[in-house]
């Protein structure tokens, strides 16, 4: 197992759809140890095939939930529904809302997520599952499931976030290809 340099926002493999998972092989379950190992490292609550750089439908998650329970796997292909947000979802954005992201490292944005979500994927074993979630654990399942379709969550930000993050970017040097960073090592690579 290996940790895996993380691809930074403007890499291109994060801004094309994934293709799909035709068949679970070796090289999959490597690589789905190798994404466990880099989240842990991060340290992240989830990881997508395209952050470290493979245009695959499938992502990793992790999270402790304020019980102690541990929400953790992988999701093969997924499918995923959200309930819609209703008027009263419109309603100013708290600091609970905010989001981060590996391929934005250090930086976290206020975003209005649906609260429950069900998911449908393939575990390793190519099992069928399905998965209903709530509160945090909903939003880590959708801001994965974007990465599958090439969406960070900085571009569904509201102005001026929106412009914040992207600012913030400009000066750091990132919005451009071959940018990533490998957890463990201080400085940022590319
Ligand atoms: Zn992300």
């Amino acid at each position: 197992m290996s940790v895996l340099p993380i691809r930074i926002y403007g890499d291109a493999v994060l801004h094309t759809p994934a293709e799909t998972v035709d068949e679970i092989t070796d090289e999959i379950r490597e690589l789905v140890a190798d994404m466990y190992e880099t989240m842990a490292a991060a340290p992240g609550v989830g990881l997508a095939a395209p952050q470290v750089g493979v245009g695959k439908r499938m992502f990793v998650y992790g999270w402790e939930d304020e019980h102690g329970t541990e929400h953790r796997g992988v999701a093969i292909n997924p499918r995923l529904w959200q309930a819609p947000l209703v008027p009263e979802s419109f309603a100013e954005l708290e600091e609970d809302e905010e989001e981060g992201c590996l391929s934005v490292p250090g930086e976290r944005f206020e975003l209005r997520r649906s609260p429950a979500v069900l998911l449908e994927a393939t575990d390793l074993e190519g099992k069928p599952y399905e998965l209903r979630a709530e509160g945090w654990l909903a939003r880590i399942l959708q801001h994965e499931y974007d990465h599958l379709d090439g969406v960070i969550y900085v571009d569904r930000l509201a102005v001026p976030s929106h412009k914040q993050a992207f600012k913030i970017m400009r000066k750091r040097g990132w919005n451009v290809p071959g940018k990533s960073w490998l957890p463990g090592e201080e400085k940022l690579e590319g």
